[in-house]
């Protein structure tokens, strides 16, 4: 590639700059979608795998850009943590799951993914407090779901926010687990209701030995400190066995249910429950 004359550095290239460029627009869209309710919630199931019945419903964001079409939430949620717009559509989630939660019959419980951006506010505890008080859902139906990154800044003012998050009784999982490279120290150090099993161990236990003694040993594991632990990501009637075989006591993925919109979720649960 030919660099810029005149000895200047060029610190950003044209596809750098494209780059840059897409995502402060991104940004003005966002704070446009928050303003127009212009998100939604789709939801998909966790099963138990003794029974088949769903425990719980996890929310998934979903953003239908006007002209892009749909987004994935792996590119809006670091644009949204960047700029501190998590902060009100973390706020928005909450508010939605647990109402949607308290349509539900009263054994189901909603899952919220929490970015580590959030636990930099001292006033978490709060807005989960509200967004339960609001919907007037109890506080055992809502899990809160956390990944490593919660933990690993382990400034006062996480760890308070995490205080905050225990004494509203709400649970927290542990996701992804197994993708950082301390997931075991923090099975230690706090009360987890439940450990999903991240999708890449997962994948292989239709046919792959290791992947089969790992996910059983993280189940034998969680059994022990009285954990609930998920299989994510189920694909096969093959993992789904293999899960069940190995002592998962649930699963979540395709072959499961998809996410779904909320009236269809609302659809399965009270299908399943009048059976
Ligand atoms: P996650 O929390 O690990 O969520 C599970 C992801 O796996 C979802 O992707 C789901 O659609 C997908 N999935 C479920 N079953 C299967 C399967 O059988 N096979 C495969 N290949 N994928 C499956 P999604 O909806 O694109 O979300 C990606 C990530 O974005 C989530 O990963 C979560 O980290 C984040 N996210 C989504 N919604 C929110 C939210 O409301 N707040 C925050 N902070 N993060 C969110
Ligand atoms: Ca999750
Ligand atoms: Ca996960
Ligand atoms: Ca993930």
């Amino acid at each position: 590639a030919k660099r810029n004359g005149g000895g200047s550095h060029r610190f950003f290239s044209p596809e750098m700059e494209d780059r840059a460029h897409a995502r402060r627009a991104l940004e003005v869209d966002l704070r446009e979608a928050l303003e127009t309710d212009g998100f939604e919630l789709h939801f998909q199931p966790l099963i138990e795998l003794a029974t088949g019945e769903i425990t719980t419903c996890e929310a998934l964001l979903r953003w239908h850009h006007p002209e892009r079409g749909p987004i994935p939430p792996s590119e809006f949620i670091p644009i949204a943590e960047d700029t501190g717009l998590i902060a009100a559509l973390g706020d928005w989630v909450l508010h939605r799951a647990c109402q949607e939660a308290s349509t539900w019959p009263s054994n189901v419980r909603v899952a919220v993914n929490m970015s580590p951006v959030q636990f930099r506010d001292r006033a978490l505890g709060r807005r989960i407090f509200s967004a339960l008080t609001e919907a007037s859902l109890p506080p055992h139906r809502l899990e809160l779901e956390i990944t490593e990154r919660v933990l690993l800044e382990e400034t006062e003012t996480t760890l308070h926010a995490l205080e905050q998050l225990v004494m509203t009784g709400a649970n927290i999982s542990l996701d992804d687990f197994g993708t950082g490279f301390s997931s075991l120290n923090y099975l230690r150090k706090f009360p987890f209701q439940k450990i999903k099993i991240d999708r890449s161990f997962v994948r292989d236990i239709g046919h792959d030995r290791e992947a089969q003694l790992i996910v059983h040993a993280i189940a034998s594991l969680g059994a022990d400190l009285e954990m609930i632990v998920v299989a994510e990501g189920v694909e096969t009637a093959e993992q789904l066995a293999q899960a069940k075989a190995q002592g998962c006591h649930e699963a979540q993925g395709y072959l499961i249910g998809e996410p779904m919109p909320a009236d269809a979720i609302h659809d399965r649960l009270t299908r399943s429950a009048s059976r």
